[in-house]
């Protein structure tokens, strides 16, 4: 079963440790810190972005094409599969993502627990809790008021997509 609990707390170490106070998160720093080298291309379709471990050193490639708000949801679900599932990847090599978030591939049965995991590290870490409460200022996120739902994803540089599986999801 996945973990997300796990997944969250691994988040939410990322951003004590790099002392992240305000949205939004600074997520090359942290991958930088990470030791984790990023490479972009233009990838075909769907293909959204992989994680791999390559002579020891971990690697994620992040597809060019896309939005810049969803390379950077991407870019966090693949460290958080080289962080938290180091050894499937040492053994399997390369981790291939397809299609992105949508809102019923999460609930859906089948759905890998990997991706689970992932998708909620990325979700933490992008709007992690104490920073998405402050911006809430003790609200409750309205998604009916677009205005208000593109103003706090434009914060936190995420799709309202991401937004959305974070604040309702979780
Ligand atoms: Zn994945």
């Amino acid at each position: 079963m996945a973990d997300k609990a796990k997944a969250r707390a691994a988040a939410l170490r990322l951003i004590e440790e790099h002392g992240v106070r305000a949205a939004p998160v600074p997520l090359d720093r942290i991958i930088r810190a990470a030791g984790v080298v990023v490479q972009y291309g233009p990838f075909d379709g769907e293909l959204s972005g992989m994680a791999f471990i390559k002579d020891g050193q971990p690697m994620i490639g992040v597809n060019s094409l896309h939005a810049s708000t969803r390379q950077r949801f991407t870019l966090a679900h693949e460290l958080g599969h080289i962080l938290l599932h180091r050894p499937v990847l040492e053994a399997s090599g390369v981790h291939v993502d397809k299609g992105s978030l949508r809102r019923d591939s999460l609930a859906s049965e089948g759905v890998d627990d990997q991706e689970i995991e992932a998708n909620n590290f990325a979700a933490e870490l992008l709007m992690p809790e104490p920073l998405l409460a402050a911006a809430l200022d003790g609200h409750n996120l309205d998604f009916e008021d677009e205005e208000a739902v593109q103003a706090l994803a434009k914060k936190f540089k995420v799709s309202t997509m991401a937004l959305q599986f974070r604040v309702q999801r979780i």
